[in-house]
């Protein structure tokens, strides 16, 4: 049964905002805005002792080729007008689309507040999946807008029957629908065959928003991106952004590509405020392909190698196909799970209702993932060893 409600921050956030407080981040900003504007309010020499797995960063940094880009381009920050390395038409020709299919963003997280705030407002709705990247739904709630919320299938996979289904039965109040692929905090891949199914058996003019902030980790051959559909004239809006593969977070830079005329519609409401520092280093992230293939192969052995041992030390694993993965936790509650993490120094990722037994750890480098490792032995008993299960 879809779960039809405003987006409530109160039941949302629950008991987590007394960790995040402990982390020194305002619940706030970090539940609902984390690729956006958390803020870490303790001092530098803190922040950076800690072993970061909590935000599906990319801990290794921007490779040398991108950071050269963006020193090169600290020559412009006293400028309105700049070259900017011709971003949108690089971005344009890397998936064979045109300029106009481009919305430059600060973030993909500004390119799903600014489809909500287009398609969305009062009486209106916007359909997901829960648990998911919750920030479409709060900023639906922003412009006094609902959603409609569908739980995951059994095995933690977005559930595109119900999805369907439901969202034929509320098309008239449905703006949107929202699905993110790989599914954040899941890890699962929604498959092609799934997305054209959804998108075959809704009505052909209702807006679909793909979100593939984590594409560029998935292995899996059954997944395909949505881009094509653009193409194809269909009503569908991919978001990909340079925060995770690309290590520029803290540089906001993203993007969407959609139908010309939906780009028009939604840039009405963008900033058109992205950096210079970040455009360089975007288009210098897009041609650095051996970095990005390098980056992807050391994050997914890593998250590989990761699961076999919580596995074999009895904890089950979701499959993933992203930077982060979900861990069985048992019986125990993620809640107090998080605040023993962090007395060791390492930050892991918030409960996501209704997944309180289980933990999403960002996938770092191989000595976060020691020192993650120890801590997790420490605080859980060894079991009898878990399926493995992908
Ligand atoms: N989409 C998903 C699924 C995310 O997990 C995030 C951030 O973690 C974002 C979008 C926003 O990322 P950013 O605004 O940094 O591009």
């Amino acid at each position: 049964m879809a779960v039809r409600h405003p987006f409530s921050r109160r039941q949302f956030v629950g008991g987590v905002a007394a960790t995040i407080g402990a982390l020194g981040l305002r619940p706030e900003t970090e539940l609902f805005a984390q690729g956006q504007t958390a803020q870490f309010t303790g001092g530098e020499a803190e922040y950076d002792a800690f072993v970061k797995l909590a935000s599906n960063e990319n801990n290794y940094g921007p490779p040398p080729s991108v950071m050269k880009a963006m020193n090169d381009a600290w020559k412009y920050a006293n400028r309105y007008g700049y070259p900017d390395g011709n971003i949108v038409q690089v971005i344009a020709d890397h998936h064979g689309v045109k300029r106009e299919n481009v919305l430059l963003t600060a973030g993909s997280g500004e390119g799903l507040d600014v489809m909500a705030t287009t398609y969305l407002g009062p009486g209106k709705k916007v359909l997901g999946v829960s648990p998911s990247y919750a920030s479409v739904f709060q900023q639906a709630s922003n412009v006094k807008a609902d959603s409609i919320q569908v739980p995951l299938t059994k095995e933690y996979r977005q559930n595109i029957s119900a999805m369907i289904e439901t969202t034929n039965r509320h098309a008239r109040e449905i703006g949107f629908v929202y699905m993110c692929n790989p599914n954040n905090p899941t890890g699962a891949v929604v498959t092609a065959k799934e997305v054209k199914d959804l998108l075959d058996n809704i009505p052909k003019d209702m807006p679909v928003l793909i979100d593939e902030a984590y594409h560029h980790f998935v292995d899996d051959p059954a997944y395909g991106t949505a881009i094509p559909y653009v193409l194809e004239g269909r009503q569908v809006v991919v978001a990909r952004t340079f925060s995770k593969i690309a290590a520029l977070a803290a540089m906001r830079i993203g993007y969407s590509i959609a139908p010309a005329e939906m780009v028009r519609e939604m840039n009405v409401y963008a900033s058109n405020s992205v950096n210079v520092l970040a455009k360089w280093g975007a288009v210098a992230s897009l041609k650095d392909k051996a970095a990005e293939a390098d980056v992807k192969a050391k994050i997914v052995d890593m998250r590989n190698k990761t699961t076999k041992v919580l596995e074999s030390w009895g904890y089950p694993v979701i499959p993933s196909q992203a930077n982060f993965f979900m861990v069985s936790l048992g019986e125990r509650q993620v809640q107090g799970v998080i605040e023993e993490f962090r007395k060791m120094g390492i930050l892991v990722g918030r409960p996501f209702p209704p997944m309180l037994n289980h933990l999403r750890v960002s996938v770092g480098t191989p000595e976060d993932m020691e020192k993650f490792m120890t801590a997790f032995k420490k605080i859980f008993p060894q079991k009898a060893a878990a399926a493995t299960r992908g």
